[in-house]
């Protein structure tokens, strides 16, 4: 037996119940790994609320670490024992968790358990983010939104390797010294952002913005581009962004407008272990610092959505089983 939260039905957070259950076995081609740690993420609570659909009973979680328990039929890379990470489990927020072979990454030793839950999903996205779905170089002027979130520090600090501009947007005077620390050149609050971004590039616009908050940011974050720039909308913290007429593009200077998401980017075990072997090596060697900024136990699970729905979270958020 083990434990695991279900959700019967849709709803806020309170609908996230610890409830004993069996522990699950290993079809062909799946590791059972002991959770060590699971990684809480946005797309957990729309998954939760019904924004996104799924069957119930529901166990929320697609990001763990832990150490591999038992392998199902023709596993060839990975044995009991085996430290693992993963962005794409099966089920997480539980005592034990099945990952498919071809989607789990093995854990440098430099890096303990709860670093390694806490950076392959959002990890993985802050690369795609920067290195696939735009290029961004030296010298490209970057906004990106909610900069102390567990995306926003990883990207500050993968941006200023590259050798960016950051400017990024925060709502409290707490959050603003995290991106700070982490970087970022400039720290703006929500308010007016695109005239500041304007000021700080001389009038021109930023090359390119990132977006995760959606609804509340994003006419602003099209106002804050220069021409040609683009926008990459990757998430929307504060609700889906409404119905958007492409005319919009050719007003604002011939924009580009991208919504990618992780699976596109991870389309398979080498494109996995590229993204994941570049995060993990940086946290490993110490130069991407990874902010776990709260660790729960598993039974508390909903107030770990209620905290990163408020906005009380700074960067990851995880569930200790
Ligand atoms: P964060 O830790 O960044 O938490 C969200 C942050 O968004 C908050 O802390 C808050 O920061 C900001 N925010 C602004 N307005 C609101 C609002 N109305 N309600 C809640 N939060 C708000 O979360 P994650 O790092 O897990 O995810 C960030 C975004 O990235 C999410 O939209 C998520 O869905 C998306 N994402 C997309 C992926 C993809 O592949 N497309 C993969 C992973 C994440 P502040 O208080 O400073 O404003």
């Amino acid at each position: 037996m083990m434990h695991a939260i279900v959700a019967r039905q849709p709803g806020g957070p309170e609908v996230l119940e610890l409830a004993e259950t069996g522990r699950p076995a290993p079809g062909p081609g799946q590791l059972l790994v002991r959770v060590a740690a699971a990684g809480v993420n946005f797309i957990d609570t729309y998954k939760r609320s019904g924004v996104y659909k799924v069957h119930y009973p529901f166990t929320p979680g697609a990001e763990a670490a832990g150490t591999v328990e038992e392998v199902g039929e023709g596993v060839t890379g990975f044995a009991p024992g085996d430290r693992v990470a993963t962005a794409e489990g099966i089920d997480c927020y539980a005592g034990y968790a099945l990952v498919d072979e071809d989607k789990a990454l093995p854990v440098p030793d430099g890096l303990d358990d709860f670093t390694a839950a806490a950076l392959p999903l959002q990890g993985m996205t802050a690369h795609y983010l920067i290195n696939s779905t735009f290029k961004v170089e030296a010298g490209h002027t970057v906004l990106l939104h909610a900069g102390a979130g567990g995306v926003g520090l990883l990207l500050i600090q993968l941006l200023k390797a590259k050798g960016a501009q950051v400017i990024t947007t925060v709502s409290t005077q707490e959050k603003e010294q995290l991106a700070r620390e982490a970087g970022a050149d400039h720290v703006l609050r929500y308010e007016g952002f695109p005239a500041r971004v304007r000021e700080l590039t001389d009038g021109t616009g930023a090359d390119v913005v990132y977006d995760g908050v959606g609804k509340d940011t994003f006419d602003g974050s099209l106002e804050s581009l220069r021409i040609r720039g683009t926008l990459v909308l990757f998430g929307g913290a504060s609700g889906p962004v409404p119905p958007f007429n492409p005319q919009r593009l050719n007003a604002g200077g011939s924009l580009y407008l991208t919504r990618p998401t992780m699976a596109h980017y991870l389309r398979d075990a080498t494109e996995r272990r590229w993204r994941s072997g570049e995060v993990f090596a940086a946290a490993a060697d110490g130069s991407l610092k990874v902010r776990i900024g709260a660790r729960y136990p598993l039974a508390e699970a909903a107030k770990a959505h209620d905290d990163l729905e408020q906005r009380r979270t700074t960067g990851k958020v995880l569930l200790v089983p």
